[in-house]
């Protein structure tokens, strides 16, 4: 237990000095907003009833002052725009203006509330301390840099009401010492917090990654393969936007294992999705979808175009040459075959298609490509 809390205390203290600037890219800011505004929005109306309830401290500080402060307490309830804005909008620079301003006006609402109450100034001067810590959790779901700018406009309000005249009586010295301290714990608390949050958003993201990649190849997974088809499908259903699919199987793999070793085998694997990759178009889809078994996604692409791509491909792969760590050169070669959507046809449908296809072309003796033209299994057409 102790030895944990030391080493706690370890962490804190090695992470306090090496400081680094927390970068926080527009996709983690938005997540950052998705994960937060139930949150927020909790605060914010936490936020009114405190604002709008603590009348309550007025009226112990100076009950006749306390009947003017009534109404000024009652625009606290503005913070319940925020919740609602959360719901209604997703413009996230917007929404952290509009949340920063709301709250630094009831902050000054909160200096002219005291102007109202005898003495209100000096008994009053506490209730800044909430602005260290209230709004920094309702300004979680915004960026580091919008929560710290705000805990330094906070801090520094009441100072700039005092030294203009709008808060008479205000020994803005005394508030200083109270709250810079607090403002730097707050600032502190909120760079942790967004560092936390930047570890755990790597982390899922790491975690994501891996879930939809083949460790091997680099390529997607089969899993992946599968929702990516899916989606190309309805896509075709709905709009009636073509795609093709090649199978794609390397030639007599299992020589190359048995000449050459696993290990060798495995790169061959490697650079077959290598060339995969080069191969394609940035919205192309390549996937290792079994041992040496590859598919690769063409959207908006129909059957000839396919054809051409496919055969690329092949002639590729036929060229290539892979060196072993003994300076043996391995080549292979590789099937291809091809299905397109066609209406009513599902996932199992159009990889049959390619599978009938791809098998057509190992019989006709590999190294070559193949599509499948019909709705029965035979009328294969061949390329090679
Ligand atoms: P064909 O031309 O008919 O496709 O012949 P083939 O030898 O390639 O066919 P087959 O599908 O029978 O053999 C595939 C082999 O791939 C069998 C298996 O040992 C090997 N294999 C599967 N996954 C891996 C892998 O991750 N690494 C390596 N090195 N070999 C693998
Ligand atoms: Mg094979
Ligand atoms: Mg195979």
């Amino acid at each position: 237990m102790i030895k944990h809390s030391f080493r706690t205390l370890d962490r804190v203290f090695k992470s306090l000095f090496s400081i680094e600037w927390i970068h926080e890219d527009p996709e983690l800011l938005r997540e950052k907003f998705q994960d937060h505004k139930i949150f927020a929005s909790r605060i914010f109306i936490l936020g009114a009833m405190i604002g709008s309830g603590l009348w309550i401290w007025d009226d112990v500080i100076d009950p006749a002052g306390a009947v003017q402060t009534v109404r000024f307490r009652l625009v606290y309830l503005i913070f319940l725009l925020l919740p609602w804005l959360f719901k209604h909008t997703d413009d996230l620079r917007r929404l952290t203006l509009f949340s920063i301003g709301i709250i630094l006006f009831t902050e000054a609402l909160f200096v002219h509330i005291l102007t109202y109450l005898k003495m209100g100034m000096v008994y009053g001067i506490g209730g800044f301390m909430y602005y260290m810590l209230i709004p920094p959790l309702a300004l979680q779901p915004f960026s580091l840099k919008s929560s710290l700018l705000y805990i330094v406009l906070a801090a520094l309000l009441p100072h700039i009401m005092a030294l203009t005249g709008m808060a008479p009586g205000f020994e803005h010295l005394h508030y200083a010492v109270l709250i810079w301290p607090a403002a730097a714990l707050a600032m502190l608390i909120q760079y942790f917090y967004a560092l936390e949050y930047r570890q755990r958003y790597n982390l899922k993201k790491r975690l994501e990654t891996l879930s939809y990649t083949d460790t091997l190849s680099g390529l997607y997974n089969r899993r992946y393969f599968m929702q990516f088809m899916q989606k190309e499908l309805k896509r075709f259903e709905r709009h009636g936007k073509p795609f093709s699919f090649l199978m794609i199987d390397i030639d007599h793999f299992k020589k190359i294992n048995d000449t050459f070793g696993h290990p060798v085998g495995d790169t061959v694997i490697q650079a077959v999705s290598a060339l995969l990759r080069r191969e394609i178009r940035e919205m192309d889809f390549a996937a290792r979808i079994g041992g040496e078994e590859f598919a690769v996604v063409l959207p908006e692409t129909g059957n000839m175009m396919a054809l051409d791509v496919a055969d690329r491909i092949r002639r590729t792969a036929e060229n290539f040459k892979l060196s072993t760590p003994t300076h043996e050169a391995v080549r292979f070669k590789l099937s291809i075959g091809i299905a397109s959507a066609k209406r009513g046809y599902d996932i199992s449908d159009l990889m049959r298609a390619a599978d009938t296809a791809l098998y057509e072309a190992k019989k006709r003796g590999r190294n070559r490509v193949c599509f499948f033209t019909g709705d029965t299994v035979s009328p294969v057409s061949e390329l090679g």
